[in-house]
């Protein structure tokens, strides 16, 4: 691989412990741009072989010291990059998403591997605590040793918006692998060559560490069974999940009717609420209206932290906010959407809208294809809150303004609210008394409330939180960005009157 754009074609094998394996049936890639290539679809019986695998690499890759799997994870991201522009070449074919986002996106993704080398050098994250024996208590007490141990091998499935750091090498298998867990991705269709690329990389930095092959495996998706079967695998002991509401409960569901149920960790759809306050609605609604419209529109829409909804007064501060907001939004062209299936689902979206009399349309676009521009809508809170469907997300560049009477009424809707991903307050100083208000209702709807900014663009750092309550999220404890995220794969076990010698080597 030297690395250049030309360089890459898809054999579409799975890899599996090592070995690029080809089944007999194949699927078609569906490229925005370029040619389709064929990959082979998923099968139980290749599932069966990569977790038979990642729980024979487990009894090494667990042992293996921190600075051995910070050595993995840098070469990774070093095997990355050295396939930069070809990662970027498939991965804007099969999206449609712009070269320069992929290329943002590559080192996002190479950043998120390399921080968690980092953070598992510092070792902090092992928790470790000390209860010092007392025997001459009566009863004596024991010595007690508590440490993080990896869980065992994770199932990870990625989401289509990011096909590398949301995806085969991002942020669930990035901390599972730090953590000393041996990873089996699905792959996701709706970017089979990209995952084929960097599970390459992948597996050329396993070999250059000399690590058991089972560490890593891809399985090609193309039959939905094959998701099925690798979360009800026994050998898997945690699922990370990023994408759809449907998609992650019904394997959640699976997770939690197994024989042993396990830990599902889904981090699905949200629409973000927006709470912008009146003296802020006064000095700039229309300033705010149209970074709503920016961060609305980025991407075609297709973040999990698009703010979907805003919540501003009825009256003439509200209106310049909307007015400015219909303006930048009119102004925005259309966009080419990940999948043929998103642009459907967001056609079916538009229209579950436009069929309802609770809300007004400020903006009707026609959409066909695999493009989309910009819908806008309005209502009030009592419509909102007897209209769950308007709640929804629907995935891609629609906006939905609701239009409050008063701060008490902004409060009700506030709390009517499902779990989120994010919140946001716009406010100035003479809006801190409501934020007072509103904050201790929006910290119990979301994993991260932000101000006077939008939540698109998520930092990968030690204080990130990205998840949040059902829906948001199917287990709020945890976050899939960020180095809290590795917590996700890890178990406490405490080790009484282990003599030393004997003990994990972490714990010596
Ligand atoms: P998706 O359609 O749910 O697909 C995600 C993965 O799950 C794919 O591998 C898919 O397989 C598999 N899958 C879906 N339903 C399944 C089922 N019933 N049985 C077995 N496997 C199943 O999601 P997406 O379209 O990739 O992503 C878009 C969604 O992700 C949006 O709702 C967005 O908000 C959300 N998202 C959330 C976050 C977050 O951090 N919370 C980040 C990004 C995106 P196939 O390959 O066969 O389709």
């Amino acid at each position: 691989m030297d690395g250049t754009a030309s360089a890459f074609t898809p054999h579409g094998k799975h890899l599996i412990a090592g070995d690029w394996v080809a089944t007999a049936q194949t699927f078609a890639s569906d490229p925005a741009t370029g040619s389709a290539h064929d990959f082979s679809v998923g099968t139980e019986a290749l599932v069966a072989q990569a977790c038979a695998a990642a729980e024979e690499a487990f009894w090494s890759y667990a042992y293996t010291s921190r600075a051995e799997r910070a050595q993995f994870l840098n070469t990774i991201a070093d095997e990355i990059e050295a396939r930069a522009e070809a990662v970027t070449a498939i991965g804007t074919s099969e999206t449609g998403l712009p070269e320069a986002r992929l290329n943002a996106e590559r080192g996002r993704t190479t950043g998120q591997l390399r921080l968690f080398a980092e953070h598992i050098l510092k070792g902090d994250y092992l928790d470790i605590r000390v209860d010092a024996a007392v025997p001459d208590r009566t009863p004596p007490r024991p010595e007690l040793r508590m440490i993080q141990r990896p869980i065992g091998p994770v199932a990870v499935f990625g989401a289509s918006n990011f096909p590398l750091a949301f995806s085969t090498a991002g942020g669930d298998t990035a901390a599972a692998l730090a953590a000393g867990c041996p990873v089996v991705v699905k792959g996701h269709s709706a970017h089979p060559g990209t995952g084929e690329i960097i599970a390459e990389a992948i597996d050329a930095a396993r070999k250059k560490c000399g690590l058991h092959p089972g560490v890593f495996s891809l399985i090609q998706g193309g039959n939905r069974a094959v998701g099925a079967a690798l979360v009800t695998h026994p050998l898997i002991k945690a699922v990370g999940f990023t994408g759809s509401l449907g998609g992650g409960r019904a394997l959640f569901d699976l997770c939690a009717q197994r024989p042993e149920p396990i830990p599902f960790f889904g981090e699905l759809g949200s629409v973000n609420p927006m709470f912008v306050l009146p003296a802020a609605a006064a000095a700039r609604g229309a300033e705010i209206g149209t970074g709503w419209a920016g961060s609305l529109t980025m991407g075609a829409g297709q973040f999990c932290t698009n703010p979907g909804i805003a919540v501003i007064a009825k009256g003439p501060e509200g209106d310049a906010f909307v007015a400015a907001a219909k303006e930048a939004l009119s102004a925005t062209g259309a966009q080419v959407m990940l999948t043929a299936g998103i642009a459907k689902a967001y056609r079916d979206g538009q229209a579950r809208f436009e069929g309802r009399n609770a809300v007004t349309p400020l903006l009707s676009t026609e959409n066909e294809g695999r493009t989309a521009r910009p819908n806008l809508y309005e209502t009030d809170a009592d419509a909102y809150l007897q209209d769950h469907a308007l709640g929804e997300e629907v995935f891609g560049p629609l906006g939905l303004i609701v239009r409050i009477s008063d701060p008490e009424e902004m409060l009700g809707l506030a709390r009517g609210f499902e779990g989120q991903l994010t919140t946001t307050i716009q406010m100035d100083d003479a809006d801190k008394d409501l934020a007072r208000k509103l904050l201790p209702i929006l910290e119990r709807k979301a994993g991260r409330v932000l101000a006077n900014g939008f939540p698109t663009g998520v930092e990968v750092a030690d204080a990130m939180v990205h998840g949040g309550p059902y829906p948001a999220s199917t287990n709020f404890g945890a976050t899939s960005v960020g180095t809290l995220s590795i917590r996700r794969f890890l178990r406490p076990v405490c080790f009484q009157n282990i003599p030393q010698g004997v003990l994990p080597d972490d714990l010596e």
